[in-house]
């Protein structure tokens, strides 16, 4: 099995974004005034996932229209997103990097795609599949699309840029695996299992990818770091600091596991970009 890791973009955010410690207005006010000097840049993490039954795109990144020069474009980000988004992720993808260029680099069209996961509906990691044309089938956990009627989430996860896409929700069941013990065993093999990771989102889903008795967990946006789960330091920026903890300890316990090969971050700035083969 193997994973390759695509930077589809870029976001520059306040650190309490990562590391705030703490989801309340005073980081919010932060998030969305940060002055340009004390903002981190964070890569845009998706992942291919080379599996027997087929390549498996898990998220999207940014499009092209967030960023059509390949540079930050506050006009450009502002209309497709909204003003305050804009402003809270300053979101650029240069050029040849939105996860459809990436594709079709590697010769790839979107309908080859065996299907994509996304594990939650935030622009950063929904945008890009608006790209994939031909793509046919988007799996997202049916509890992210439940509450995404709630209105912190009407305000985080623009509904015109997920809504036309070919969306397949799907339950999460009853499960050994997580915090809440609730995930989607994909092709009933445990070769690929969303995992309910709450805290940042109700609904989102770490990725669980097993072969050969080893596993790597994409674990979306519960962390933006290792940091998060050895420190105990929870990211500013989400729906739940309780939930926050929980996935954070369970992704802990995943880490001391002796067959755990990688635990990936959607937005590591350690990490370059790279295939884990196992
Ligand atoms: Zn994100």
């Amino acid at each position: 099995m193997n994973i390759q890791m695509l930077c589809c973009g870029y976001i520059r955010v306040s650190e309490t974004v990562p590391f705030g410690n703490a989801i309340n207005l005073k980081n919010t006010a932060r998030q969305l005034t940060e002055p340009e000097r004390s903002r981190v840049t964070l890569p845009v993490f998706s992942y291919l996932i080379e599996h027997p039954r087929g390549p498996i795109l898990v998220d999207g990144g940014w499009c092209r229209a967030v960023s059509p020069a390949g540079v930050y474009d506050p006009k450009a980000a502002a209309s497709l997103l909204t003003p305050a988004l804009a402003a809270l992720y300053q979101p650029w993808v240069p050029e040849g990097m939105t996860v459809s260029e990436q594709l079709s680099a590697r010769g790839l069209r979107p309908e080859d795609l065996s299907c994509a996961v996304l594990t939650h509906l935030d622009p950063d990691h929904v945008s890009g599949l608006r790209d994939l044309k031909g793509l046919e089938k988007i799996i997202l956990p049916e509890d992210e699309y439940f509450w995404s009627c709630r209105t912190v989430y009407k305000a985080r996860q623009p509904r015109s840029l997920w809504q036309d896409l070919p969306i397949e929700r799907v339950y999460y069941r009853g499960s050994p695996l997580g915090p809440n013990r609730w995930a989607i065993d994909l092709f009933g093999d445990e070769s690929v299992v969303l995992v309910n990771l709450p805290g940042h989102t109700d609904g989102q889903a770490g990725v669980l990818v097993r072969s050969g008795g080893r596993f790597v967990l994409l674990c979306a946006d519960a962390a933006f770091s290792p940091r998060n789960w050895r420190q105990g330091l929870t990211p500013g920026y989400g729906f739940s600091r309780a939930m926050q903890l929980r996935s954070l300890h369970w992704i802990a316990e995943q880490e001391r596991d002796p067959g755990c090969a990688a635990i990936l971050c959607s937005h590591d700035a350690a990490i370059t970009p790279q295939t884990i083969a196992w």
